[in-house]
């Protein structure tokens, strides 16, 4: 009897334990995609992801035609979709990859029985993660909560390599349902937003293991000192494709193993980002409140003052920090964001601004062909003080200093932030500094053409303390 696989964050062929069992067992095979927003939760996937899941769709449908099979587009009930399939098609069995969202969590273990009690049989599989979060727990047999024993636990776990694709090939059942055109998933956004995109991103199958070797092929050897300059390209950007699912981090651990980086002393650096990834699942899964609740309860009750102007003053890159105005603005226009940058616009947000985490990782959420629940959590926990091995709420990034340092000829706020281009890089970070010929010169007008800070870095600094003292006096 056919064997149906459903496809969810997993938009790849290779390295995929249940299209390879399918496969493996002989019979026809059927791969299916869903398109189930409501099942989501809250967390259904934001503007940016939508985008993206369309190319992948596309890009999935190409590389199972060229095994001979057939992706179906559906829409609705993922209950209902299969069960209908599983009918039409005579299908015996249903294979999938887990996921780790909370609401994903729920909606499977629905799916599985309810796909029992009508006779099929079921099989899951991991596709998303090197070592699962059951898998893993510390000496006294708990969930990690601090990355390096977490880190250093998995390095003494034997690697997980990919999973072939079955040299068989595959068949598809005699009677194909119809599904849904691509576009009548209504993936893209209405409006002209998301056009920049596909000038930065090729979000493709073989745009992951393009970029995956051009990593490989020399920024991994800089990683280390190049990761946290955002005008460099010194990081893989892999991460749109690990968050869809089509590059696995097993693919990525056995490249980064086969390409030597290891063996000449660079790739555990980059490796230990990977970790970081599994590290947020890890944390998910075990504490599944967290993206919208703080894990360290003690900040349940921070005094927020949100206010809709302030977070619309950062979410438009209109802050007047120019670091952080870059960031949001880089953001908007490629639907990405440097790591170092997201550390800094979030400190901005939430410590200067007092603004809830919550809504900075909503924007993200929106925003981020990256978006991935676990990863966006755990940074926004970490970067609001009241995550699992997380920056002190006290400890206060200092905009301009971060700007100096990373950004240190101000070649990234010159590409995000053209008004302040001509600025020299001694006041690029500091605007309302420059002596006024200097800004006449660089054809700034401070509150006209560029806003001058929406709060002053000493006063911000002081009110956050403040709202912490708040908070620890009860
Ligand atoms: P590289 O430096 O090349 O790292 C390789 C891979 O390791 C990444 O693709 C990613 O999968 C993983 N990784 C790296 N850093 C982290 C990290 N700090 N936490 C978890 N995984 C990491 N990442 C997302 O994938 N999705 C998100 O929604 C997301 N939201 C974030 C929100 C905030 C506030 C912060 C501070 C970070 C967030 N990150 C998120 C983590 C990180 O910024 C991105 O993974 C990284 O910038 C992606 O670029 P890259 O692929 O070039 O990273």
């Amino acid at each position: 009897a056919p064997s149906i696989v459903w496809f969810r964050r997993d938009l790849r062929v290779n390295d995929n334990p249940a299209l390879s069992r399918a496969i493996a067992g002989g019979g026809p095979v059927l791969p299916v995609y869903v398109l189930a927003d409501d099942e989501d939760g809250d967390w259904r996937p934001g503007g940016a992801s939508r985008w993206w899941l369309h190319h992948a769709l596309a890009s999935l449908a190409d590389a199972l035609d060229e095994l001979g099979l057939p992706l179906v587009l559906e829409q609705g009930s993922s209950i209902d979709t299969l069960r209908r399939l599983a009918d039409e098609t005579n299908a015996g069995q249903v294979l999938w990859n887990r996921r780790y969202e909370p609401a994903a969590i729920e909606r499977d273990a629905r799916v599985e029985a309810a796909l029992r009690d009508d006779g099929l049989e079921t099989w899951t599989g991991n596709a998303a993660l090197l070592w699962e979060p059951d898998q893993v727990s510390n000496q006294s047999g708990k969930p990690f909560r601090v990355f390096t024993p977490f880190w250093k636990h998995l390095r003494s776990l034997p690697a997980e390599t990919p999973v072939l694709l079955p040299d068989s090939r595959p068949r598809a059942p005699d009677t194909v349902p119809d599904g849904l055109a691509p576009e009548e998933l209504d993936l893209l956004p209405k409006r002209d937003w998301a056009d920049g995109f596909s000038n930065r991103w090729t979000p493709t199958l073989n745009g992951a293991s393009d970029a995956l070797q051009a990593f490989l092929d020399g920024p991994v050897n800089r990683y280390g000192e190049q990761r946290d300059i955002p005008a460099e390209a010194g990081t893989s950007r892999l991460s749109p494709y690990l968050a869809h699912g089509q590059l696995g981090p097993r693919q990525v651990w056995a490249a980064v193993h086969a390409s030597g980086a290891v063996d000449r002393g660079v790739g555990y650096k980059y490796l230990s980002e990977i970790a970081w990834r599994e590290f947020g699942y890890h944390l998910l899964v075990h504490f599944p409140d967290t993206p919208t609740q703080a894990l360290n309860e003690k900040y349940r009750a921070f005094p927020w003052s949100a206010d809709e102007e302030t977070l619309q003053a950062w979410q438009t890159g209109l802050t007047g920090y120019p670091i952080v105005d870059a960031g949001m603005r880089e953001l908007w226009a490629t639907g990405w964001m440097h790591n170092r940058v997201r550390m800094v616009v979030a400190s901005l947000l939430v410590k200067h601004l007092l603004q809830p985490w919550q809504d900075g990782a909503r924007w993200f959420w929106d925003t981020l062909v990256d978006a991935d629940l676990a990863s966006n959590t755990l940074g926004w926990q970490w970067s609001a003080g009241c995550g699992a091995d997380a920056a002190p709420y006290f400890r206060i990034f200092n905009p301009m200093l971060q700007g100096e340092k990373f950004d240190a000829e101000g070649d990234y706020v010159r590409r995000w932030v053209p008004e302040l281009a001509d600025l020299p890089a001694k006041h690029i970070h500091t605007p309302w500094e420059a002596p006024a010929a200097v800004l006449r010169e660089a054809g700034v007008r401070l509150g006209e053409t560029y806003p001058e800070p929406v709060i002053d870095h000493k006063a911000g600094r002081e009110r956050a303390l403040a709202a912490l003292a708040q908070l620890r006096n009860g």
